[in-house]
């Protein structure tokens, strides 16, 4: 039990109610088809949490840790309800944080309400973690922005009314900008959806640049400078990542009681053998442990704490969450025996979904490599 200030528990309350009697119905069918669940991003947008960790003037509750809490909660019955949130939140935060005016008012509104969607591409086929080493290019003219290049992995991308996407803009590995491209600018291809292992349920894209033209004021953030603007931002969300791992992990301990509860061994109920009870307290402390450090790093944010220290705590909380689903939805895939292996169950959705978690949003070796850096130059 961890206290929650009020708002977060409204939350807490809100979301756990509406993810049992409306979302945990639909997660298996989800996973199954990997279709676009529609209904799942109106049931969002009817609950308007699009906006909960952004200010007030956004309708939001400026809260990161409410925020997190949402997302846990989705994430525990479903894991592709709860990305169509987090898919939303980070073109919001990257336009929060390096958006004109202009930008803002175009775009913030209707991302907050839902009448928007958008995307958020960095990956290409040569350079995921390595950021630096994109090649898309943009160069500017008297007619405005020509972007051409490639994209992998932009998820949302057929879905969604524009991208939030970063192409090179000079010579040296640091010149990258991002640029807010509409899904219907001509020379833009969206690609078919990946089939994925997890995360089914939103579709994840290739993207084909060719020579597409942006106005002036498409590009975000002052060129040199949007680039740190944006990833900074996301770099403070990143607990909500942890989040996700923490529901999953909630979710996979759950159905594992559940399970133990029901099924029989040598004349006894599988909640009976010691060794499986171990594996559950295993499983509840190190569930417990992620969920400290996640919403301490989320309270950090909320309180204004800023740079190496928060950026710190954040991969902790990321990189020690998501390595703890993995560890806890395997654990949950052998309580159920065979039963783990067949899709007629739920498990081994939890299992392939924690797997993503592991590799997205900077992969859990990119955050021990901050968090090593961290330790070796200080973080003061
Ligand atoms: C479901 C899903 C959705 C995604 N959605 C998006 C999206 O919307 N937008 C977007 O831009 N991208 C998206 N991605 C891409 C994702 O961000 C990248 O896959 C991720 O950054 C890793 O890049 P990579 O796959 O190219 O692996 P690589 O960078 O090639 O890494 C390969 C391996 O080497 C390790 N490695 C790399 N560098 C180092 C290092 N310096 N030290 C130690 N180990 C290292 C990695 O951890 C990994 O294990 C998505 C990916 C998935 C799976």
């Amino acid at each position: 039990m961890h206290a929650l200030p009020s708002e977060a528990i409204e939350v807490q309350n809100l979301i756990r109610r509406v993810a049992s009697e409306r979302i945990a119905p639909r997660a298996a069918e989800i996973d199954k088809t990997g279709e676009y669940p529609q209904d799942m991003f109106d049931l969002l947008k009817e609950l308007g949490i699009f906006t909960l960790p952004f200010p007030d003037e956004y309708g939001g509750q400026d809260s990161l840790l409410a925020g997190c809490v949402a997302v846990e909660e989705l994430g525990r019955v479903c894991y592709n309800t709860g990305y169509l949130l987090v898919v939303q939140w980070t073109p919001f935060g990257a336009i929060m944080a390096a958006g004109t005016k202009v930008q803002k008012d175009r775009y913030l509104p209707g991302l907050a309400s839902g009448e928007l969607r958008a995307a958020f591409s960095i990956t290409e086929p040569q350079s995921g973690s390595d950021v630096a080493g994109i090649k898309t290019r943009a160069k500017k003219t008297e007619k405005g922005w020509h972007i051409s290049g490639a994209k992998i992995w932009c998820t949302n991308a057929l879905v969604s009314d524009f991208i939030v996407l970063a192409a090179k803009t000079g010579e040296s590995r640091g010149d990258v900008n991002f640029f807010i491209v509409p899904t219907d600018a001509k020379g833009l291809q969206i690609g078919p959806k990946e089939d994925k292992l997890g995360a089914r349920g939103v579709p994840s894209s290739p993207l084909y640049l060719d020579d597409v033209l942006l106005p002036e004021d498409a590009i975000l953030g002052d060129p040199g400078k949007g680039f740190r603007q944006v990833m900074g931002a996301l770099a403070l969300s990143r607990p909500i990542i942890g989040a996700r791992a923490v529901g999953l992990a909630q979710g996979a301990l759950d159905l594992a009681m559940q399970f133990m509860r029901e099924r029989r061994a040598f004349d006894q109920p599988l909640t009976d053998f010691q060794g499986l009870r171990w594996m559950l307290a295993d499983m509840e402390m190190q569930i417990e442990a992620a969920r400290g450090l996640v919403y301490k790093a989320a309270a950090m944010t909320d309180a204004g704490i800023r740079g190496k220290e928060l950026a710190h705590a954040a991969a902790i909380s990321k990189a020690f969450a998501s390595d703890m689903a993995m560890k806890v939805a395997t654990d949950a895939v052998q309580i159920f025996g065979a039963s783990g292996i067949s899709n007629d169950y739920p498990i081994n959705r939890y299992f392939r979904d924690a797997k993503v978690v592991q590799i997205i949003e900077g992969s859990n070796q990119i955050q021990r490599n901050i968090i090593a850096k961290n330790l070796i130059d200080g973080i003061d």
